[in-house]
Protein backbone atom coordinates (compact mmCIF):
# COMPACT_ATOMS: atom_id res chain seq x y z
CA UNK A 1 0.00 0.00 0.00
CA UNK A 2 1.62 3.09 -1.07
CA UNK A 3 1.31 5.95 1.50
CA UNK A 4 0.38 9.41 0.56
CA UNK A 5 3.46 11.60 0.27
CA UNK A 6 3.44 14.73 1.57
CA UNK A 7 7.36 15.90 0.62
CA UNK A 8 8.53 16.39 -2.46
CA UNK A 9 11.02 12.76 -2.95
CA UNK A 10 14.63 13.83 -2.04
CA UNK A 11 16.59 11.55 -3.79
CA UNK A 12 20.12 10.84 -1.94
CA UNK A 13 21.64 7.71 -3.65
CA UNK A 14 25.14 8.53 -5.60
CA UNK A 15 23.39 8.03 -8.78
CA UNK A 16 20.67 8.10 -10.07
CA UNK A 17 20.67 11.50 -9.02
CA UNK A 18 17.70 14.03 -9.41
CA UNK A 19 16.81 15.80 -12.92
CA UNK A 20 15.73 19.14 -12.65
CA UNK A 21 12.22 20.11 -14.19
CA UNK A 22 14.14 22.00 -17.53
CA UNK A 23 16.50 18.85 -18.56
CA UNK A 24 13.35 16.26 -17.51
CA UNK A 25 11.40 18.05 -19.80
CA UNK A 26 14.09 17.98 -22.76
CA UNK A 27 14.48 13.91 -22.02
CA UNK A 28 10.77 14.29 -22.65
CA UNK A 29 11.20 15.95 -26.20
CA UNK A 30 9.86 13.70 -29.50
CA UNK A 31 12.67 11.77 -31.46
CA UNK A 32 14.16 13.77 -34.83
CA UNK A 33 16.37 12.07 -37.60
CA UNK A 34 19.73 11.11 -35.57
CA UNK A 35 21.42 11.30 -38.71
CA UNK A 36 20.08 14.35 -38.97
CA UNK A 37 21.14 18.13 -39.24
CA UNK A 38 19.69 19.35 -35.57
CA UNK A 39 20.92 16.16 -34.23
CA UNK A 40 24.33 16.82 -35.05
CA UNK A 41 24.15 20.55 -33.48
CA UNK A 42 23.84 18.81 -30.26
CA UNK A 43 26.44 16.02 -30.49
CA UNK A 44 28.70 18.98 -31.73
CA UNK A 45 27.64 20.93 -28.69
CA UNK A 46 27.94 18.27 -25.95
CA UNK A 47 31.06 17.56 -27.22
CA UNK A 48 32.73 20.45 -27.25
CA UNK A 49 31.32 21.21 -24.34
CA UNK A 50 32.41 18.22 -22.43
CA UNK A 51 36.15 19.09 -23.34
CA UNK A 52 35.77 22.19 -20.40
CA UNK A 53 34.67 19.42 -18.00
CA UNK A 54 37.67 16.59 -18.26
CA UNK A 55 39.83 20.00 -18.94
CA UNK A 56 41.66 17.99 -21.85
CA UNK A 57 41.90 19.15 -25.60
CA UNK A 58 41.11 15.39 -26.62
CA UNK A 59 37.25 14.01 -28.07
CA UNK A 60 35.27 13.22 -25.51
CA UNK A 61 33.18 10.23 -26.95
CA UNK A 62 29.66 9.95 -25.83
CA UNK A 63 28.85 6.18 -25.43
CA UNK A 64 24.87 4.79 -25.06
CA UNK A 65 25.73 2.87 -22.36
CA UNK A 66 25.96 2.82 -18.37
CA UNK A 67 29.25 3.69 -16.05
CA UNK A 68 30.46 0.11 -16.56
CA UNK A 69 29.86 -0.04 -20.39
CA UNK A 70 32.25 3.17 -20.38
CA UNK A 71 35.29 1.46 -18.30
CA UNK A 72 34.62 -1.64 -20.63
CA UNK A 73 35.00 0.53 -23.43
CA UNK A 74 38.24 1.53 -21.56
CA UNK A 75 39.99 -1.60 -21.16
CA UNK A 76 38.95 -3.04 -24.81
CA UNK A 77 40.38 -0.26 -26.48
CA UNK A 78 43.60 0.28 -24.80
CA UNK A 79 44.70 -3.11 -23.42
CA UNK A 80 45.21 -6.76 -25.04
CA UNK A 81 44.94 -9.91 -23.87
CA UNK A 82 48.11 -10.94 -21.08
CA UNK A 83 49.26 -7.92 -20.74
CA UNK A 84 50.17 -7.08 -17.29
CA UNK A 85 47.44 -4.80 -15.44
CA UNK A 86 47.67 -3.21 -11.70
CA UNK A 87 44.88 -2.68 -10.64
CA UNK A 88 44.57 -0.29 -7.17
CA UNK A 89 41.16 -1.15 -5.42
CA UNK A 90 39.38 0.69 -2.39
CA UNK A 91 36.24 -0.28 -2.77
CA UNK A 92 33.78 -2.28 -5.02
CA UNK A 93 33.66 0.24 -8.04
CA UNK A 94 37.85 -1.01 -7.64
CA UNK A 95 36.87 -4.84 -7.60
CA UNK A 96 34.55 -4.18 -10.93
CA UNK A 97 37.28 -2.65 -13.20
CA UNK A 98 39.48 -5.38 -12.56
CA UNK A 99 37.10 -7.92 -12.93
CA UNK A 100 36.31 -6.57 -16.57
CA UNK A 101 40.21 -6.34 -17.50
CA UNK A 102 40.47 -10.19 -15.96
CA UNK A 103 37.66 -11.31 -17.93
CA UNK A 104 39.01 -10.14 -21.38
CA UNK A 105 42.28 -11.75 -20.29
CA UNK A 106 44.37 -9.07 -18.36
CA UNK A 107 47.04 -10.46 -16.24
CA UNK A 108 45.19 -8.33 -12.83
CA UNK A 109 47.80 -7.86 -10.10
CA UNK A 110 45.53 -6.25 -7.36
CA UNK A 111 46.80 -3.50 -4.94
CA UNK A 112 43.89 -3.64 -2.91
CA UNK A 113 42.82 -1.50 0.35
CA UNK A 114 41.14 -1.68 3.65
CA UNK A 115 37.47 -0.77 2.41
CA UNK A 116 37.05 2.51 3.69
CA UNK A 117 40.61 3.89 3.17
CA UNK A 118 42.63 5.69 0.42
CA UNK A 119 44.97 4.37 -1.92
CA UNK A 120 49.09 5.62 -1.25
CA UNK A 121 50.89 6.91 -4.46
CA UNK A 122 54.20 5.01 -2.60
CA UNK A 123 52.13 1.78 -3.13
CA UNK A 124 51.69 2.76 -6.58
CA UNK A 125 55.30 3.45 -7.01
CA UNK A 126 56.63 0.02 -4.96
CA UNK A 127 54.65 -1.99 -7.40
CA UNK A 128 55.59 -0.56 -10.41
CA UNK A 129 59.06 -1.11 -9.13
CA UNK A 130 58.43 -4.75 -8.11
CA UNK A 131 56.95 -6.11 -11.67
CA UNK A 132 58.41 -3.59 -14.43
CA UNK A 133 56.44 -5.96 -16.60
CA UNK A 134 53.13 -3.91 -15.84
CA UNK A 135 52.02 -2.02 -18.70
CA UNK A 136 49.01 0.05 -17.38
CA UNK A 137 47.14 1.01 -13.85
CA UNK A 138 43.38 0.80 -13.39
CA UNK A 139 42.12 3.14 -10.53
CA UNK A 140 39.17 4.63 -9.08
CA UNK A 141 39.30 8.39 -8.84
CA UNK A 142 36.16 8.51 -6.17
CA UNK A 143 34.66 4.93 -4.60
CA UNK A 144 31.04 5.26 -4.27
CA UNK A 145 30.75 2.01 -2.29
CA UNK A 146 33.40 3.38 0.58
CA UNK A 147 33.03 7.36 0.30
CA UNK A 148 36.41 7.58 -0.48
CA UNK A 149 38.67 9.86 -3.13
CA UNK A 150 41.61 8.95 -4.13
CA UNK A 151 44.42 11.32 -4.01
CA UNK A 152 44.45 10.76 -8.20
CA UNK A 153 46.87 13.64 -9.01
CA UNK A 154 49.49 11.93 -6.63
CA UNK A 155 48.50 8.65 -8.05
CA UNK A 156 48.99 9.91 -11.88
CA UNK A 157 52.17 11.49 -10.83
CA UNK A 158 53.83 8.37 -9.93
CA UNK A 159 52.04 6.29 -13.22
CA UNK A 160 53.68 9.09 -15.43
CA UNK A 161 57.27 8.40 -13.61
CA UNK A 162 57.16 4.85 -14.80
CA UNK A 163 55.74 5.65 -18.65
CA UNK A 164 52.36 3.09 -17.83
CA UNK A 165 49.19 3.63 -19.25
CA UNK A 166 46.47 4.77 -16.31
CA UNK A 167 42.73 3.96 -16.78
CA UNK A 168 40.76 5.65 -14.58
CA UNK A 169 37.09 5.22 -13.14
CA UNK A 170 35.69 9.11 -12.64
CA UNK A 171 31.85 7.81 -12.66
CA UNK A 172 31.14 9.78 -9.70
CA UNK A 173 34.01 12.30 -9.48
CA UNK A 174 33.83 14.12 -12.96
CA UNK A 175 31.54 17.23 -13.38
CA UNK A 176 31.86 17.66 -9.29
CA UNK A 177 35.19 17.81 -8.07
CA UNK A 178 38.42 18.88 -9.57
CA UNK A 179 39.88 16.42 -12.31
CA UNK A 180 42.35 17.48 -14.74
CA UNK A 181 42.89 14.92 -17.23
CA UNK A 182 45.15 16.73 -19.28
CA UNK A 183 47.21 18.48 -17.04
CA UNK A 184 47.75 15.24 -14.78
CA UNK A 185 48.40 13.14 -17.53
CA UNK A 186 45.40 10.71 -17.11
CA UNK A 187 45.10 8.28 -20.50
CA UNK A 188 41.87 7.25 -20.24
CA UNK A 189 38.67 9.19 -17.79
CA UNK A 190 35.91 7.41 -17.93
CA UNK A 191 31.81 8.77 -16.45
CA UNK A 192 28.39 8.10 -16.24
CA UNK A 193 25.32 10.63 -17.06
CA UNK A 194 23.27 9.65 -14.07
CA UNK A 195 26.29 10.81 -11.45
CA UNK A 196 27.18 14.56 -11.17
CA UNK A 197 25.55 15.73 -14.52
CA UNK A 198 21.76 15.84 -13.54
CA UNK A 199 20.34 13.45 -16.41
CA UNK A 200 19.36 10.78 -16.27
CA UNK A 201 21.47 6.95 -16.59
CA UNK A 202 21.91 6.03 -20.25
CA UNK A 203 25.19 7.86 -21.38
CA UNK A 204 29.12 7.06 -20.30
CA UNK A 205 31.42 9.73 -21.46
CA UNK A 206 35.22 8.46 -22.23
CA UNK A 207 38.60 10.16 -23.32
CA UNK A 208 41.75 8.85 -24.53
CA UNK A 209 45.02 10.74 -24.59
CA UNK A 210 47.76 11.04 -26.94
CA UNK A 211 49.00 7.91 -25.48
CA UNK A 212 45.60 6.53 -24.75
CA UNK A 213 45.43 6.42 -28.74
CA UNK A 214 48.38 5.08 -29.30
CA UNK A 215 47.48 2.09 -27.58
CA UNK A 216 44.74 2.29 -29.29
CA UNK A 217 46.51 1.25 -32.50
CA UNK A 218 47.97 -1.68 -30.60
CA UNK A 219 45.85 -2.92 -28.85
CA UNK A 220 44.00 -6.61 -29.50
CA UNK A 221 41.29 -6.89 -27.06
CA UNK A 222 37.86 -7.84 -29.08
CA UNK A 223 35.44 -5.07 -29.26
CA UNK A 224 32.73 -3.91 -31.49
CA UNK A 225 29.95 -1.92 -30.07
CA UNK A 226 32.73 0.23 -27.81
CA UNK A 227 35.27 0.79 -30.47
CA UNK A 228 36.77 4.03 -29.88
CA UNK A 229 37.86 4.69 -32.69
CA UNK A 230 34.44 4.47 -34.94
CA UNK A 231 32.67 6.72 -31.93
CA UNK A 232 35.53 8.86 -32.60
CA UNK A 233 35.35 9.06 -36.45
CA UNK A 234 31.38 9.29 -36.13
CA UNK A 235 31.65 12.19 -34.09
CA UNK A 236 33.66 14.17 -36.19
CA UNK A 237 30.71 14.07 -38.36
CA UNK A 238 28.16 14.97 -35.91
CA UNK A 239 27.27 11.33 -35.18
CA UNK A 240 27.24 7.92 -33.51
CA UNK A 241 28.17 4.91 -34.85
CA UNK A 242 25.15 3.41 -34.00
CA UNK A 243 21.73 4.87 -32.89
CA UNK A 244 22.07 6.68 -29.52
CA UNK A 245 20.07 7.34 -26.71
CA UNK A 246 18.93 10.54 -27.94
CA UNK A 247 16.41 11.49 -25.42
CA UNK A 248 19.52 11.52 -22.81
CA UNK A 249 21.61 13.17 -25.22
CA UNK A 250 18.55 16.07 -25.70
CA UNK A 251 18.57 16.06 -21.57
CA UNK A 252 22.61 16.43 -21.41
CA UNK A 253 22.51 19.52 -23.80
CA UNK A 254 20.54 21.36 -21.69
CA UNK A 255 22.81 20.34 -18.25
CA UNK A 256 25.87 21.28 -19.75
CA UNK A 257 24.72 24.38 -20.14
CA UNK A 258 23.39 24.94 -16.77
CA UNK A 259 26.79 23.44 -15.86
CA UNK A 260 28.79 26.21 -17.87
CA UNK A 261 26.83 28.58 -16.44
CA UNK A 262 27.06 27.97 -12.78
CA UNK A 263 31.29 27.64 -13.72
CA UNK A 264 33.64 24.65 -13.01
CA UNK A 265 34.89 26.12 -9.90
CA UNK A 266 31.36 26.98 -8.53
CA UNK A 267 30.29 24.06 -9.25
CA UNK A 268 33.55 22.34 -7.36
CA UNK A 269 32.89 24.61 -4.20
CA UNK A 270 29.23 23.73 -4.12
CA UNK A 271 30.45 20.02 -3.76
CA UNK A 272 33.17 20.67 -0.83
CA UNK A 273 30.67 22.74 1.11
CA UNK A 274 27.95 20.36 0.53
CA UNK A 275 30.61 17.13 1.60
CA UNK A 276 31.67 19.02 4.34
CA UNK A 277 27.97 19.80 5.81
CA UNK A 278 26.79 16.18 5.39
CA UNK A 279 30.16 14.93 7.48
CA UNK A 280 29.79 17.53 10.18
CA UNK A 281 25.97 16.76 10.61
CA UNK A 282 26.41 12.98 10.76
CA UNK A 283 29.17 13.41 13.56
CA UNK A 284 27.23 15.48 15.44
CA UNK A 285 24.54 13.24 15.36
CA UNK A 286 26.90 10.84 17.36
CA UNK A 287 27.55 7.92 14.06
CA UNK A 288 30.81 7.47 12.79
CA UNK A 289 32.03 7.84 9.00
CA UNK A 290 33.56 4.61 7.17
CA UNK A 291 36.41 7.41 5.91
CA UNK A 292 37.97 7.43 8.79
CA UNK A 293 40.77 10.22 7.32
CA UNK A 294 38.97 12.97 6.32
CA UNK A 295 41.62 14.59 3.77
CA UNK A 296 39.90 11.45 1.62
CA UNK A 297 36.35 11.92 2.82
CA UNK A 298 34.28 11.97 -0.66
CA UNK A 299 32.41 15.70 -1.71
CA UNK A 300 30.13 14.31 -3.57
CA UNK A 301 29.03 10.77 -1.33
CA UNK A 302 29.24 10.01 2.31
CA UNK A 303 29.34 6.56 4.36
CA UNK A 304 28.11 6.00 7.43
CA UNK A 305 28.58 3.49 9.72
CA UNK A 306 25.06 2.12 10.96
CA UNK A 307 24.98 2.09 15.19
CA UNK A 308 25.34 -1.34 16.56
CA UNK A 309 21.93 -2.80 17.20
CA UNK A 310 20.23 -0.68 14.36
CA UNK A 311 19.85 -2.47 11.21
CA UNK A 312 20.18 -0.35 8.01
CA UNK A 313 17.57 -1.82 6.10
CA UNK A 314 14.83 0.11 9.19
CA UNK A 315 16.90 3.04 8.75
CA UNK A 316 16.72 3.64 4.78
CA UNK A 317 12.75 2.23 4.96
CA UNK A 318 12.29 4.60 8.04
CA UNK A 319 13.65 8.01 6.22
CA UNK A 320 11.61 6.70 2.89
CA UNK A 321 8.31 5.94 4.83
CA UNK A 322 8.12 9.11 6.83
CA UNK A 323 10.36 11.83 5.05
CA UNK A 324 10.27 10.52 1.65
CA UNK A 325 14.02 10.52 1.61
CA UNK A 326 15.85 7.84 -0.28
CA UNK A 327 19.40 6.85 0.95
CA UNK A 328 21.12 3.87 -0.43
CA UNK A 329 22.67 0.91 1.48
CA UNK A 330 26.06 -0.85 1.64
CA UNK A 331 27.55 -2.82 -1.36
CA UNK A 332 29.22 -6.20 -1.24
CA UNK A 333 30.49 -6.78 2.04
CA UNK A 334 29.56 -3.35 3.55
CA UNK A 335 25.97 -4.56 2.86
CA UNK A 336 24.42 -4.58 6.42
CA UNK A 337 27.00 -2.13 7.50
CA UNK A 338 26.95 1.26 6.30
CA UNK A 339 24.37 3.54 4.69
CA UNK A 340 25.22 6.44 2.00
CA UNK A 341 24.23 9.43 1.42
CA UNK A 342 24.80 11.02 -1.83
CA UNK A 343 25.17 14.91 -2.20
CA UNK A 344 26.48 14.99 -6.37
CA UNK A 345 24.72 16.29 -8.88
CA UNK A 346 21.67 18.18 -8.23
CA UNK A 347 21.97 19.07 -4.78
CA UNK A 348 21.88 22.23 -2.25
CA UNK A 349 22.63 22.74 1.48
CA UNK A 350 18.35 22.44 2.11
CA UNK A 351 18.62 18.60 1.01
CA UNK A 352 21.11 17.99 3.02
CA UNK A 353 20.09 19.75 6.42
CA UNK A 354 16.14 18.11 5.50
CA UNK A 355 18.05 14.96 5.69
CA UNK A 356 20.31 15.42 8.46
CA UNK A 357 17.33 16.90 10.54
CA UNK A 358 15.11 13.81 9.45
CA UNK A 359 18.20 11.07 10.01
CA UNK A 360 18.62 12.41 13.40
CA UNK A 361 14.84 11.62 14.68
CA UNK A 362 14.67 8.48 12.88
CA UNK A 363 17.57 6.95 14.72
CA UNK A 364 16.30 7.82 17.93
CA UNK A 365 12.85 6.40 17.04
CA UNK A 366 14.68 3.34 16.74
CA UNK A 367 16.50 3.86 20.01
CA UNK A 368 20.19 5.05 18.96
CA UNK A 369 21.72 6.72 22.26
CA UNK A 370 24.74 8.18 20.98
C1 LIG B 1 28.09 4.25 -10.58
C2 LIG B 1 29.51 3.87 -10.74
C3 LIG B 1 29.96 2.94 -11.69
C4 LIG B 1 29.05 2.13 -12.53
O1 LIG B 1 28.18 2.79 -13.23
P1 LIG B 1 26.86 2.09 -13.84
O2 LIG B 1 26.30 3.26 -14.53
O3 LIG B 1 26.04 1.58 -12.71
O4 LIG B 1 27.30 1.01 -14.75
C5 LIG B 1 31.30 2.71 -11.81
N1 LIG B 1 32.19 3.30 -11.00
C6 LIG B 1 31.82 4.17 -10.07
C7 LIG B 1 32.87 4.80 -9.21
C8 LIG B 1 30.47 4.48 -9.89
O5 LIG B 1 30.10 5.34 -8.95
Amino acid sequence: MTQQKTRALNLRIPGPTPVPPDILAAVGRPMINHRGKEFAGIVERISERLKDFFLTSQDVMVLSCSGTGGLEAAVVNTLSPGDKVLAVSIGAFGERFATIAEKYGADITMLPYEWGQPARADDVRHALKVDPQITAVLVTHNETSTGVTNALAQIAEVVREFDKLLLVDAVSSLGAIPLEMDAWGLDCVVTGSQKGWMVPPGLAFAALSERGWQAYETSKMPRFYFDLGKHRDAQAKGQTPFTPAMSIFFGLDVALERMAEEGLESIFARHKRIGALTRDGVKRLGLELLCTDERFASDTVTAVKCPEGIEVSAVRNAMEDNYNIILAGGQGKLSGKIFRIGHLGLCEEDDITQTLEALGETLAKLGFKR
